[in-house]
């Protein structure tokens, strides 16, 4: 051993559960995957919550985990969160504010640093947007992304949100309020049957159900027949929720469309507040054409695109400023990191306007976070769900992105039983980072709570599951965990989203947070023996497994931290690599396969074995044997 080598304490390689690793031995970063909502249910509401990961952050905590990145907790109308309605507030079916710093206080206490989701493409349709689309001199008419006329201001290049694209790449218009024709929301309507005219207004007041007695009649959209009030002579009125795409028109006989009992315009658009002409001669349809307005959302309609203003301005326009303004509550509080969703859709797949936006925005929340007190920079990671030549150049803007193919990648070569390109591959991603920044922090990770669960891709094949675990855990980078990969989850998205956020089966028994699922749940995955409880019983758990695997990173600096270099295998299924760090090295040995592979390796040393799944033989002549699946880790 060199002078200054930092050794490896020794891992029971039989994947023994050996309990908790002091918390401050925990040297790798190791980041745990939580939907907040059916992880763990404190109160016995069915929803999952803040103070359920408090109770379980022991487990959290044996498993190695550095961070814990939680599913959005702001207040939303979802059950999964990404509709955030109040960037502030914590979502009260999930806690409360002080169970949010408790959980901070408790993590820290065992060095496990709290992430939280952010959304910053759109948020829900709450206050600010209801408020945005009512007027157009509402303080949040420039959070969102507005046009009366789409058509005209792409084309014109008046849409920031696009950055120049022609077509949004993702996403669609969809109309707030008015329409060509027609019109959606809460109107007032006066009659002034004397002077022939019509005076249409906005309103908030109470909506009135129709008059049964009425002598004159609204006939709007596919409600028919609205009965007006008399309120003066000549004067009738009343306030509804109209929803109409043709318009309105004003009947004096529900029985007779004939001699002049059918009331209209001359085709012009009525304008609100002003008194509009009505005719029993043309009686055209009384429209809304002048009144439209359409807003933009990359996603759902239920979740409207934020708007930014010219990328690079962004941190001055009001909506980044509002979002930072919570973002810094947070961050006070002692949230470490922050997880960004959809950066790719800020600005609509347009590459450089969103490494601008996500560089302002990383220093901004970075400034808050050193003005706190926080140790280094802040930590935050991107989610742009794309291949890694796509997506590479965001680094500019952030320190971490997930990386999405490498677990495109770990299930394709499993599937293929092909490993011996695996190092190369993963070194060629990081190569495309590293010419973006240099100091790039690789998120790893196998599924996430938008893909197909790893068991599904992986055929529900225990072994396979255990080899992409090992995978991710001995890869260079910052590997996350997704909530009940640990335990061999399988769920298939097409199915529903909640199948792939299947709630955690802590025991063979109990409860489980089933409620913000739906019902959406699959009992016959969800039995007694993938419980937390009867996994750590089994010596031969996938749970067990990920336990031996994190304890080696955490307490293997060269896992941890080590420089890649690949080694060659002349075997197809064989994955060989080194991880140096600080002048130790270790050997890492993987078969793809469901055939023993063999390798002859006698300039390694084979003695140390640091950590290992499945069957590994390792003889003095140094001749490795690997079982189908196993991987193995040797201190060298
Ligand atoms: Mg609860």
């Amino acid at each position: 051993m060199a002078a200054g080598m930092v050794a490896c304490k020794p891992v029971n390689p039989d994947n023994s559960n050996q309990g908790t690793l002091p918390s401050a031995q925990k040297d790798a970063d190791i980041t745990y995957q939580i939907n907040v909502y059916s992880f763990a249910d404190s109160d016995g509401d069915g929803w999952g919550d803040l103070k359920g990961i408090t109770e379980h952050l022991d487990y959290l905590d044996a498993l190695g985990a550095t961070s814990l990145w939680l599913s959005p907790i702001q207040d939303c109308s979802s059950y999964h969160g990404y509709d955030v309605l109040d960037y502030s507030a914590v979502n009260p079916k999930l806690g409360t504010e002080a169970d949010l710093k408790e959980l901070i206080e408790k993590a820290r206490d065992k060095n496990i640093d709290i992430y939280l989701d952010y959304v910053l493409n759109h948020s829900g349709r709450g206050d600010w947007f209801q408020s945005a689309i009512s007027s157009a001199d509402s303080p949040y008419r420039s959070y969102y992304v507005l046009s009366a006329n789409p058509t005209a201001d792409v084309s014109a290049g008046r849409i920031d949100n696009y950055a120049g694209a022609t077509n949004p790449g993702m996403g669609t218009w969809h109309l707030a309020s008015g329409g060509s024709l027609g019109y959606k929301g809460r109107l007032h309507f006066k009659l002034d049957w004397n002077k022939k005219t019509i005076t249409v207004t906005q309103s908030t007041d109470a909506p009135q159900s129709s008059n049964p007695s009425a002598s004159l009649w609204l006939w709007i959209g596919s409600a028919g027949a609205v009965g007006l009030y008399q309120t003066a002579s000549g004067i009738h009125e009343i306030t509804v929720d109209v929803d109409t795409d043709w318009g309105f028109l004003i009947r004096s006989s529900l029985t007779s469309w004939d001699g002049g009992t059918k009331w209209g315009g001359d085709g012009s658009s009525v304008k609100f507040g002003t008194p509009f002409n009505i005719n029993n001669d043309t009686a055209a349809d009384i429209i809304f054409g002048g009144n439209s307005t359409w807003y933009f959302a990359s996603f759902d309609q239920s979740m409207p695109d934020l708007n930014y203003g010219p990328y690079a301005k962004a941190s001055e326009s009001e909506a980044f400023k509002a979002l930072a303004a919570s973002a810094d509550k947070w961050i006070n509080m002692g949230v470490n990191g922050l997880r960004l969703d959809a950066v790719m859709w800020i600005y609509q797949e347009q590459a450089t306007a969103n490494a601008s936006f996500l560089a302002q925005w990383y220093d901004r929340c970075n400034a808050t976070y050193k003005a706190r007190g926080g140790t280094g920079n802040i930590y935050m990671v991107g989610e742009a769900f794309a291949e890694t030549g796509r997506i590479a150049s965001y680094y500019k803007g952030l320190p971490s992105l997930f990386n999405f193919s490498y677990w495109w990648t770990v299930k394709d070569r499993i599937g293929r039983a092909k490993g011996n390109d695996f190092a190369r591959t993963v070194l060629w991603f990081r190569d495309q980072y590293k010419s973006y920044r240099s100091d790039f922090i690789d998120a790893i990770k196998l599924s996430n709570h938008d893909e197909d669960r790893t068991g599904n891709d992986l055929g529900k094949n225990l072994a396979k599951m255990k080899l992409a675990g090992a995978l991710l855990l001995t890869s260079p980078g910052k590997p996350f965990i997704y909530q009940g990969e640990e335990l061999g989850y399988w769920g298939e998205k097409s199915k529903g989203d909640e199948f792939v956020r299947a709630p955690m089966k802590w025991t063979r028994t109990g409860r489980i947070p089933t409620k913000a699922l739906g019902g959406k749940i699959d009992t016959g995955m969800l039995g007694s023996e993938i419980s937390v409880e009867a996994q750590l019983e089994d010596q031969n758990s996938i749970l067990c497994m990920y336990k031996a695997f994190t304890r080696a990173r955490n307490t293997c600096p060269a896992l941890a931290h080590g420089e890649m270099k690949e080694v060659s295998s002349s075997t197809d299924a064989l994955a060989l690599w080194t991880m140096t760090y600080e002048g130790q090295t270790v050997l890492v040995a993987h078969n793809f396969g469901n055939a023993p592979v063999q390798a002859s390796l006698s300039s390694y040393k084979l003695d140390k074995k640091i950590v290992s799944n499945g069957d590994i033989t390792a003889g003095k002549d140094g001749t490795l044997k690997l079982g189908p699946f196993s991987s193995a880790v040797f201190e060298q």
